[in-house]
This record gives C-alpha cells, sequence and structure tokens, in this order.
C-alpha cells in the first residue's frame, strides 16, 4: 500500500501497517500528516510561514486525495500554510474542519480566506470543528483507521473564548486503530485536559501510544506560579502516552519546551522525542549539526549552518520528522534505535546535554 518508506528499522510482519503518522519538524510550529495508504492522507495543522514541509511531503508520497484537511488551532505556527495545501488540493480535499475560535476578520486572515473560497466554490463547504459534550465525534473513519475530535465542543469553546485565550480552545484529536492510540494536542491547555477527564467516561486517565506534547512543550496554564503543578497533574492524573512528541524551533523566543514540561514527561517515565534541538540542550549547535537527523525526509532542520542575522542557530535537527508506523498491534517509531545511538554518542561531548534526558541540571 505504498507505506513504510523511509524505515530503516522495518520488521517483517504478518501484519500490514494500517497508516503512518507524520510529525513533520517544520521548526516553530505544528504540521501532522496521516498517510493512509493508495495515495490518501489526512492532514493536522499545516506548519508555520517559511515552511514547506506539509507540501513536500503530499508530493513526495504522490497523495492525490486529501480525506480530511483539519486547522486544530488558528494560530499562524499551526494554519500559515493551509491556503497553499488547499490551493494545491482545491479539487481533491474531500472534508475541511475549521475550529471557530475568535472574531474571522482580523484577526483569522487564513481561515477568512478559506472560508470566502469555500463560499465562491473553490473547496467544500468546512465543517466546524466540534464535538459534542461528552462524546468523541468521528471525524473521519476508514478500513479500522479512526479520527475523532475529544474537545472542545461548544459550551467548552465558547467559555474559552469568553476567556480570551486562543490556546484554550486549541482542539486534541484522537487516531485508534485496534488497540493503539495517537493523541494530537495541538496547543491545548490544561483546562481541556481537566474538562475531557471530567466528560470522556473513558479518559481518565487517556492511554496512548503516541501524543502531540500540547503548545510544543511550553506553558499550559496562565499562573507561572502553578505551572510546573499543572504539568505534572496533565502527566500523572490526565494523560499517560509512552512516547511524547515535541515539535518544536531549535531558536524559539518563547523558552519552548520548558524544563517544568520536560520534567513532567521525564519523571513519568514518557520517552520524549523532540523535531528539533534548544540552546538549553547544547552549547554548540553547529557542532553538532550536520550529524543530527533524518534528512531523508522532509524536515526544516538543514545540515549547512543556518542562523539568525544576530548569528543565533536555527534549525538544528533533533530528531527532525518523526514518523510511526500504526497498525492494529503496535506503533512502530522509524529509525528510533538509531536516534538513541547518536543520542548516547553526542552525550560523550561536554557541550551536549540535552533537556530530555537524565544528566541535565535544568531538569534534574
Ligand atoms: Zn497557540
Ligand atoms: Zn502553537
Amino acid at each position: 500500500m505504498g507505506l513504510v518508506r523511509g524505515f530503516s528499522e522495518v520488521v517483517s510482519r504478518s501484519e500490514q501497517p494500517a497508516c503512518e503518522c507524520w510529525f513533520l519538524d517544520v521548526g516553530q510550529g505544528t504540521s501532522n500528516v496521516v498517510l493512509l495508504g493508495k495515495g490518501r492522507a489526512i492532514v493536522i495543522d499545516c506548519g508555520p510561514r517559511g515552511s514547506e514541509q506539509t507540501i513536500q511531503l503530499l508530493t513526495r508520497e504522490h497523495i492525490h486525495t486529501i480525506e480530511a484537511l483539519i486547522v486544530s488551532h488558528n494560530d499562524s505556527d499551526h494554519d500559515y500554510n493551509v491556503g497553499q495545501v488547499l490551493h494545491q488540493y482545491r479539487k481533491a480535499t474531500r472534508r475541511i474542519f475549521f475550529l471557530q475560535d475568535r472574531a474571522v476578520h482580523n484577526s483569522m486572515p487564513t481561515t477568512f480566506g478559506v472560508l470566502k473560497r469555500s463560499a465562491d466554490g473553490d473547496f467544500p463547504s468546512p465543517e466546524r470543528l466540534e464535538t459534542n459534550a461528552g462524546t468523541a465525534k468521528k471525524l473521519f473513519s476508514q478500513d479500522g483507521v479512526v479520527l475523532s475530535i475529544l474537545y472542545p465542543d461548544l459550551m467548552a469553546n465558547l467559555e474559552a473564548q469568553g476567556a480570551g485565550r486562543s490556546n484554550q480552545t486549541s482542539a486534541v484529536l484522537r487516531l485508534t486503530c485496534g488497540g493503539r492510540r495517537v493523541v494530537f494536542s495541538g496547543d491545548a491547555t490544561i483546562e481541556a485536559w481537566e474538562w475531557l477527564a471530567r466528560k470522556l467516561p473513558e479518559a481518565k486517565p487517556l492511554l496512548c501510544d503516541i501524543m502531540t506534547i500540547p503548545h510544543h512543550g511550553g506553558t499550559i496554564s496562565d499562573s507561572q506560579a502553578g505551572e510546573a503543578t499543572y504539568q505534572r497533574r496533565l502527566y500523572t492524573d490526565l494523560i499517560q502516552p509512552e512516547f511524547g512528541i515535541v515539535s518544536v524551533g531549535t531558536i524559539n523566543p518563547y523558552g519552548h519546551p520548558s524544563v517544568a514540561a520536560i520534567r513532567a514527561l521525564r519523571d513519568t517515565g514518557v520517552t520524549v522525542l523532540c523535531t528539533q534541538m534548544t540552546q538549553r540542550c547544547c552549547g554548540d549547535l553547529e557542532a553538532i549539526r550536520s550529524s543530527r537527523g533524518v534528512f531523508s525526509m522532509p524536515s526544516r532542520s538543514t545540515e549547512t549552518p543556518s542562523t539568525t542575522c544576530s548569528q543565533k542557530s536555527r534549525h538544528v535537527a533533533c530528531f527532525g520528522s518523526i514518523v510511526a508506523e500504526i497498525s492494529e498491534s503496535h506503533v512502530k517509531i522509524a529509525n528510533l534505535k538509531r536516534h538513541e545511538q547518536a543520542m548516547e554518542a553526542f552525550s560523550k561531548s561536554t557541550s551536549f546535554n540535552p533537556l530530555c534526558r537524565p544528566g541535565n541540571s535544568a531538569s534534574a
């Protein structure tokens, strides 16, 4: 079915993977693509300005149909390239899901543009990305692969809009295949996870194989004093992933991922995989740049120096783009062993001290 390309550790199994989840290295932002085989895909967010990886992957994999294009959050690090993807797939996108989370005219230019072109008949009519209280609403279901929205419902959305916090409305999605589960968190805040624990009977804690770590590993609350407690509570009581994927850019002004988030993840035994390295992980990023990441995949990290005008390194891969093969009985992350070996080898270097490892003093 055209899957498992790019896998270095393919094991022969009688069971074919049902899909591949791509957590694209788009720098500071988010784009996830689910390859369904036979030229079909689901796209969840499209990455920030300057990132081309979503389109690159769709082109490379000869995708001819986007079964669902989902914008889980309307901040530009998630939705900037929606127009670009839709332009290329305007006759080939089956369903479009949008979160209505703010006044559209000025503050939601991407969405507004798409809504207008839909009204003009260029695209299918967007559907509201919202669930009903206490249920997981299916957005896609075929050949055993089911994608649902868990959060928000209308009331949670209105409440978050009332609070004026755009991350609080960010949608939470879940992909299931047999017993395997992947949770897509967008920039969801602690309110979303508390809400899920109250409303979804099976969701306390929500168990999953893979979770995209909310808000690029940054803050999930408004309380500076309470942040570490919320992060701990999230990964202890509310959700328990085996792998936590942090989609983060080397140079980001927000300090993502935060020490509090990484520490909470590590303390509960979650394996943390970041798309890019940050300054806190390595003092001399240029010294390790060329040997990081898996560059045969669409990835924003570069092998050659890439710096800002102030000479700060940007786009240094940690894992780079991350691919998980999902079947009913297993989840397999491509190149995981290779990544671990590289991390191990680097940890001998004095300037290398990744936040996700026990030796890092910031997270000790
Ligand atoms: Zn955001
Ligand atoms: Zn974001």
